[in-house]
């Protein structure tokens, strides 16, 4: 028996027993309501190597909390989210409302519905990937205000790969 620790979901639309790891070292096992708890160990101590070895490359991986805005001043700021919405938005040409800098707590940017694009300050921080993704969603928004399909279309017409971002996005504190 494997040392894993793991939480169970109950799932009425599953067929089939499913491990999903997260950045976080969280291992949940998803199982039919009807397999019994015994499957799902025994599913755990099967790909428990796999388990493992993902378990240590989220641990592995650095986590960079990013620090606090010193040599960047919110002018700084502005002026690197203007210049990347005029670049992407060369690529949408949406019509938006004011740009600003936010001391948000926990909201890396918003759109308001007066097409305002609002950012955190600490965007300057982040990797320009990241950044540009956070843009590229506000930006989005103008058009498709919600996170449908068609919102995601059109953040993939300049960011294909932005699944991979948004996920490692979560490995970047706000402290
Ligand atoms: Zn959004």
């Amino acid at each position: 028996m494997s040392s894993i620790r793991y939480e169970i979901k109950q799932s009425t639309k599953a067929r089939h027993i499913r491990i999903t790891l997260y950045p976080d070292g969280r291992v949940v096992v998803t199982k039919p309501v009807r397999a019994p708890r015994s499957a799902a160990q025994d599913f755990v101590d099967r790909k428990s190597a796999w388990i493992q070895k993902k378990l240590e490359y989220y641990k592995n991986r650095e986590v960079q909390p990013l620090g606090p805005v010193r040599s960047k001043t919110l002018a700084e700021a502005l002026a690197f989210v203007k210049s990347r919405i005029e670049y992407y938005n060369q690529h949408y040409g949406l019509t938006h409302g004011k740009v600003s800098i936010k001391n948000h707590k926990s909201l890396w940017g918003s759109c308001s519905a007066r097409k305002n694009l609002n950012f955190n300050h600490k965007i300057v921080e982040l990797p320009l990937v990241q950044a540009d993704y956070i843009i590229v969603h506000e930006l989005c928004h103008l058009k498709e205000f919600n996170h449908s399909k068609k919102f995601w279309a059109l953040v993939a017409e300049t960011i294909p790969n932005y699944r991979e971002i948004k996920n490692e996005l979560r490995n970047y504190s706000f402290r």
